[in-house]
């Protein structure tokens, strides 16, 4: 079946011309039209935008101009903007936006042939951890249809993990793409930030925010990452340096690997199952010749409690914008602080009105220093730790979550406990450092995911790293149990 391929297949038998673009698109959106009234991954489905893109394809294979990944189907998250198609961050207050210019990475998805299928569902504003903070609709994970996908990228994992799209694009502030890739079993990268442009991206929380690919396995994460990432002048926080290269990525194996694994991120908070498949599969790669040493990151205990001062704080302000005369809808109030009011009050959700508050408050005269200011402190604490162990090791590794896919509304009650499932994936915002999590073993037969982290700028080597475990852990992904 052409939508169990991975990118890179699909690509190899669209440059052999074994199937045609239009074809595999075709097949793309017939899987969406049978199986996403139930997976609910999609916002915006748009088949003859889709078709006219893989006929544009097609044009270019047969002109013997194909890039790696020309002709490949993906599905964008929605709050990266995309001219003429709906953009809504799933939030009421966007509903019915459609804006008037491509993210950047939407402009490179274009220039290298691949073609979108449409923009899918998440958290709105991409604040959550389950994907429940939707305004419009909750994804459903492919490995239970009673189970949350994760969050907030909870379209586009569930779209590629359920086959519904090769490939997608999420973005990440705390976890939000290594996360739900690994409740969903699939392969979620969040470059160093900086690599990939954030132009386009509806921000969050800005020095957090980084675009990010999913795919099933690490070449085709490592794939789009080549296509979308590079320098870009429209975003000042873009890294000048070339885009991620993937020339080197089959190089090398585990041997010699020197792994971190810090204690911290093996406690109380992991479920026994977790813990087990994370060391079942640490244990296979000792065996294939790799240094595993448990060390200490003492600051890795405040890491949730700092991010969620920093993210909120940073939101409350890029949020500012949306106030029912810029964007999308509007409700109607007794003059302009009435309209204002009343739209931000009535459109926006819980979750995001309760981070305005909290953000502003944090950043209120007189708190400003005690918990901005000492968070922004305890965020450089952080990242010095994880630099330091990067002096002596390859990469540090820990579960991506604690736990693995969860029922709906089983912790929507219990907003703490969602936000302590960001404690492994958070420090790589913080520190900006590029992290990735793989499918790495199974507990109550649902996925557990493996996150590597490794130094800043590094990506290359650190997808080189995930390569070779994905070869050492054969079993690492499977398909979910789906049509
Ligand atoms: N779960 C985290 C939050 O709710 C991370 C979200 C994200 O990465 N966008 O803030």
């Amino acid at each position: 079946m052409l939508t169990q391929l991975t990118a890179a297949e699909t690509a190899a038998k669209l440059r052999s011309r074994e199937v045609g673009a239009v074809e595999v698109a075709q097949a793309h959106l017939d899987r969406i039209a049978r199986l996403d009234p139930e997976f609910k991954a999609f916002l915006t489905v748009h088949p003859e935008r889709t078709l006219a893109e893989a006929e544009a394809a097609q044009k270019r294979i047969d002109a013997g101009e194909a890039g790696p990944l020309t002709g490949v189907p993906i599905a964008i998250k929605d709050n990266v903007s995309t001219e003429g198609v709906p953009t809504t961050c799933a939030s009421n207050v966007l509903k019915g936006y459609v804006p008037p210019y491509d993210a950047t990475v939407v402009s490179r998805l274009r220039e290298a042939g691949l073609v979108s299928l449409g923009k899918t569902n998440l958290d709105e504003f991409a604040m959550g951890t389950s994907g429940e903070n939707s305004a419009f609709q909750v994804t459903k994970n492919p490995w239970g249809r009673d189970l949350v996908p994760g969050g907030s990228s909870s379209g586009s994992a569930a779209a590629v993990a359920g086959e519904l799209a090769p490939l997608s694009l999420g973005s990440d502030t705390g976890g939000s793409i290594r996360m739900p890739a690994a409740l969903c079993g699939i392969v979620g990268y969040k470059p160093t930030y900086g690599r990939v442009s954030r132009y386009g991206l509806v921000a969050f929380g800005s020095s957090l925010d980084q675009i990010g690919p999913f795919g099933r396995t690490v070449e085709d994460a490592a794939l789009l990452a080549e296509a979308v990432s590079g320098y870009d002048p429209l975003d000042s926080t873009s890294l000048d340096v070339p885009p991620v290269s993937t020339e080197a990525l089959k190089d090398g194996n585990v041997r010699g690997l020197r792994i971190a694994l810090p204690r911290q991120f093996m406690g109380e908070a992991i479920q026994s199952g977790v813990r087990e498949a994370l060391e079942a599969a640490l244990d296979v790669l000792r065996r294939e010749g790799a240094e595993v040493s448990e060390i200490d990151l003492p600051s890795v205990a405040v890491g949730v409690t700092t991010y969620y001062i920093i993210a909120p704080a940073e939101a409350s302000s890029n949020l500012a914008r949306f106030d029912g005369i810029r964007y999308g809808g509007q409700v109607e109030g007794d003059g302009h602080i009435g309209v204002v009011a009343s739209t931000r009050g009535g459109l926006f959700g819980h979750e995001v009105k309760l981070r305005i508050m909290v953000g502003t408050y944090a950043l209120s005269a007189g708190y400003y220093d005690a918990y901005y200011n000492r968070a922004q402190q305890v965020r450089a604490v952080m990242a010095a730790e994880f630099e330091t162990a990067f002096q002596e090791f390859d990469l540090v590794v820990s579960p991506a979550s604690p736990i693995v896919a969860f029922p709906v509304g089983g912790l929507s009650q219990d907003p703490l406990a969602l936000k302590l499932l960001d404690l492994c994936t958070i420090p790589a915002n913080m520190g900006g450092f590029p992290s990735l999590s793989i499918p790495c073993g199974y507990a109550d037969d649902l996925p557990v995911g493996m996150l590597l982290n490794g130094p800043v700028g590094q990506d290359e080597r650190l997808l080189q790293a995930a390569y070779a475990i994905e070869r050492a852990l054969p079993w690492g992904y499977r398909r979910p149990p789906m049509p």
